[in-house]
């Protein structure tokens, strides 16, 4: 028997009489039709959770990148479990009257494409526990992101050529030129850019080749190369195509003209001051002075390319014996290759009391280099 002074309150499906009165304790409030039910009927009707059949994650096979909403984005993962379980928690909703709401997940992979989400999920209606579970599967889809199909389709906006000046970039050279690049592209791409990528780095007799995506790196990685290894840029635009609008599109070859010396080379400039090894090539060249120890550097207007010819390297030194020392100017060593004494410059960073040296064999003799950390070799 309902209580006279509840009168009317009945539940609209069953039309059970209802205990409690809605206004003051139903949640869902007028806009909720569910909210005048009676609880049996409203649980009948009532999910905790609302999960999708199945979920589709589409992802790039080649950078692993994930698609989502309308563009690719970087997940920087190998491992999709974790990126299945973001998407699986996007995807599932848990009913809006539902408080004190806790979630667990155990996900089964299936095979290398499915991943099966088993979710437990428990919380609170209408003062009463519940807990529901669903499974979902998460297919992965793999497929290749916009920017992989380009890469695959040879795109590019510019190309860097790392050059020498009158010679062929050094071993050394090359290979931190394309550490430069991938730097810088990989910097851009922790950004989110995903504009940023080199789609071709070649290694050709003349040096490095690398097609880059936009113009604006391909400019800023040439600038970083001549800036770390000295030398300077220059660009050449050339006109491809006409895009659909008919603007013309142009790709841009920035060439990175890396120094005629380089540091550890020994150079003769033909001044009557003797040979010179080459300590820095920023700005203009710095060196020592073989014969005497003394510091040279390149006048401003000759820069970085002063006249004079090369005449070997720091690596083709040989340690040989320090015979005698001759007075201030001339000391004798052993000829590494004929072992004849010769009377040769005495430099001032010779340590008189060694019994080797370092000597460097050229077409004008035969020079005394320098310890490493003497040659104030500054990059
Ligand atoms: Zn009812
Ligand atoms: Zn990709």
């Amino acid at each position: 028997m309902s209580s006279g002074s509840r009168s009317g309150t009945f539940c609209p499906q069953c039309g059970d009489p209802i205990e409690r009165s809605p206004e003051a304790d139903l949640p869902g409030g007028p806009n909720d039709p569910d909210a005048v039910l009676c609880d049996s009927c409203y649980f009948e009707k009532f999910d905790l959770v609302d999960a999708p059949d199945r979920i589709e994650m589409r992802v790039c096979s080649r950078c692993g990148a994930l698609h989502r909403g309308k563009r690719w984005i970087d997940v920087g993962a190998r491992d999709y479990t974790d990126v299945a379980i973001d998407e699986t928690a996007d995807r599932l909703s848990v009913h809006i009257e539902a408080t004190d709401v806790e979630w667990g997940v155990e996900p089964e992979q299936i095979d290398q494409n499915t991943i099966r989400m088993h979710c437990l999920f428990t919380g609170r209606v209408r003062e009463t526990n519940l807990s529901a579970e669903v499974t979902v599967p998460v297919y992965i889809a793999r497929e290749v992101c916009d920017r992989c199909g380009r890469i695959a389709g040879d795109y590019y906006a510019s190309i860097i050529q790392v050059r020498g000046t009158d010679r062929t970039p050094t071993a050394e050279e090359n290979s931190r030129a394309i550490e430069i690049a991938e730097s810088y592209i990989a910097d851009r791409e922790a950004t989110g850019d995903r504009n940023a990528f080199i789609t071709e780095t070649k290694e050709t007799a003349d040096g490095v080749d690398m097609k880059i995506s936009t113009n604006q790196m391909g400019q800023g990685i040439a600038k970083r190369i001549v800036t770390e290894l000295g030398g300077s840029v220059s660009e050449a635009p050339t006109l491809v195509t006409e895009d659909g609008d008919g603007n013309e599109v142009y790709r841009v070859t920035f060439t990175a003209r890396l120094p005629p010396f380089t540091p550890g080379d020994v150079i003769d400039l033909d001044d009557g001051d003797g040979p010179v090894l080459v300590t820095s090539a920023h700005g203009n060249l710095k060196g020592t002075r073989l014969k005497t120890g003394d510091r040279y550097e390149a006048a401003f207007e000759d820069g970085i390319a002063p006249d004079a010819r090369k005449l070997g390297e720091r690596d083709d030194a040989e340690e040989t014996t320090l015979v005698t020392i001759e007075d201030e100017h001339a000391v004798q060593v052993l000829d590494p290759e004929t072992f004849e004494s010769k009377t040769i410059a005495r430099p001032s960073y010779l340590d008189p009391d060694a019994e080797s040296v370092s000597v460097l064999k050229h077409r004008n003799g035969l020079s005394i280099l320098p310890k490493p950390e003497q040659a104030d070799e500054t990059r």
